[in-house]
Order: C-alpha cells, then sequence, then structure tokens
C-alpha cells in the first residue's frame, strides 16, 4: 500500500479468458513477479475505481497469473471482466496476502470460487497427502475437479445439498463435517470462501474441539 493507502497498480495486458461453468470464467495475464500460492492480485479495468481481490488460481512456475471469478450480476466490475477481449488493458497490484498452506497432512475446505488458492496450491504439488473438502450445488460447480481428483484421490470429498450422484457426499460440507467420525485435532484445516461458510465450518470445528489456532481462513467478501 503507498502513502494514500491505496494499493499501487500496474498496467498490464489480457490473454485469455474461458469460461468454464456458466457464469464462471477463468482470466490469464501475464506474470510479473514471484508469489506464494494462497496470495491474491487486486484487480481494476481503470486505475480511478476501487479494485476487487482475486487469489491466484495457478502455479507460481507458470508464465502467467490465472484467476478464477464468477459474475455477480449487480456487480461493478465482474460483469465487465467477463466481456474482457484478448489485448485488453487490466491493472493488477503486485500479489500480496499470508494464506499461504502448509506442509503437513492438511485439511482443505472450499466452496464455490473459494477453491481458488487450493488450485494453485495444487499445481505447485502442495496437494501431496492433503484432504479437500468441496462445496457446491450442481456438477459444474465444482470447478477443476478432475484436477483435484487425479492427485488426491479418495481424499477429494464433493458434498452437494441437491445432487444426487455417487460419489458425491449427499448434504452440505457443514454437514459432512459434522457428521464424520474422527475428524483430526493434529492437522490445520484451511478454510476459503464466503464469509457464511468461513464463520459456520469455524464454528463448527471449535465445536468438535479443533483449536482455534489451528484453523486458517481466507474470506470473500
Ligand atoms: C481476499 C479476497 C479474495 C477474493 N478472491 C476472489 C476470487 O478468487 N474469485 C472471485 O470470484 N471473487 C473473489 N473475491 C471477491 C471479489 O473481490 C469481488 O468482491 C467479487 O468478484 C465481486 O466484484 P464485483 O465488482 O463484480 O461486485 P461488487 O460491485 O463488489 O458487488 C458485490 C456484491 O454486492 C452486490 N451489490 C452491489 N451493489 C449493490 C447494491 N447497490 N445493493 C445491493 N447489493 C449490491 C452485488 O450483486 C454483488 O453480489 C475475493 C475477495 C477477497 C476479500
Amino acid at each position: 500500500m503507498n502513502k494514500s493507502g491505496k494499493i499501487p497498480l500496474f498496467k498490464t495486458n489480457f490473454n485469455t479468458i474461458q469460461k468454464i461453468a456458466p457464469g464462471v470464467f477463468t482470466l490469464t495475464f501475464p506474470r510479473t513477479e514471484d508469489f506464494r500460492p494462497g496470495q491474491m492480485l487486486a484487480i481494476t479495468l481503470n486505475k480511478a475505481e476501487d479494485p476487487r481481490l482475486y487469489s491466484i488460481a495457478s502455479g507460481n512456475f507458470e508464465k502467467e497469473y490465472r484467476i478464477l471469478f464468477d459474475i455477480q450480476s449487480e456487480g461493478f466490475l465482474t460483469p465487465r471482466l467477463a466481456e474482457l477481449k484478448s489485448g485488453d488493458t487490466l491493472y493488477i497490484s503486485r500479489p500480496f496476502g499470508s494464506f499461504y498452506g502448509g506442509s503437513g497432512l492438511d485439511w482443505w475446505i472450499a466452496a464455490g470460487t473459494g477453491i481458488a488458492p487450493f488450485i494453485s496450491m495444487l499445481e505447485v504439488g502442495m496437494a501431496e497427502g492433503k484432504t479437500l473438502i468441496h462445496g457446491g450445488r450442481k456438477l459444474e460447480s465444482f470447478y477443476f475437479a478432475d484436477a483435484f481428483k487425479l492427485v488426491l484421490k479418495d481424499n477429494y470429498i464433493r458434498c452437494s445439498s441437491v445432487l444426487n450422484e455417487e460419489g458425491i457426499y449427499a448434504g452440505r460440507l457443514t454437514e459432512y463435517l459434522l457428521h464424520i467420525e474422527n475428524l483430526p485435532m493434529d492437522i490445520n484445516y484451511y478454510i476459503c470462501g464466503s464469509s457464511q461458510l468461513v464463520v459456520d465450518v469455524r464454528d463448527l470445528l471449535i465445536k468438535r474441539g479443533v483449536p482455534y489456532n489451528q484453523i486458517i481462513a481466507e474470506i470473500y467478501f
């Protein structure tokens, strides 16, 4: 942040946009510097407008940053991000944030676009030994499911209160966490998503006996 309290922003040209589900996109643009998986960028289309924050959803060896976003219908930025054409200008910050992830047998918990930092961690090889509890409504809401399944195998658990599909837990991810026997007490839990998700999961884990300092959260507000 500079003296005016604003995050410094740098001009870049956006490269590709890909629709991966209805209203959900990935956007790539040149990577300007190193970052740690779990960090984010502030992004805007115009320096005069307040930027929005996006977790980096790509590995830090790639030439490009990738972000994953969904369109907020009344939103200021995301409907316009979805309309970008290759070569259009973006303004981005330097990577920042401290939702780093660890090297232990951690559990990752995410819903919606909250999966983004875990995609970055997956792509740099940090998924080894991890368990991912992934919440979504429809099959198409489990963004990057194939990549997670390939590496995590049975430790990739999808939860949906709407779907009735083999291999998907029929219930919200909070129900899964509430009912699972032998919830580990000696690992870290990384949660990413809406404030409601983070509060619900954190309260539930604490009630089940997980120490507060083992719960690390990134809230998308
Ligand atoms: C640390 C962090 C990381 C994040 N990472 C991601 C990410 O990886 N991917 C991602 O998709 N998002 C992420 N977000 C959220 C992101 O920063 C934006 O908030 C989001 O994309 C919406 O931006 P927007 O400008 O389109 O919507 P905004 O204009 O900011 O609006 C946000 C919400 O408010 C509603 N709203 C707007 N104006 C009004 C109004 N007048 N009355 C009532 N409701 C209104 C909109 O419908 C929308 O639902 C992150 C947030 C944080 C804090």
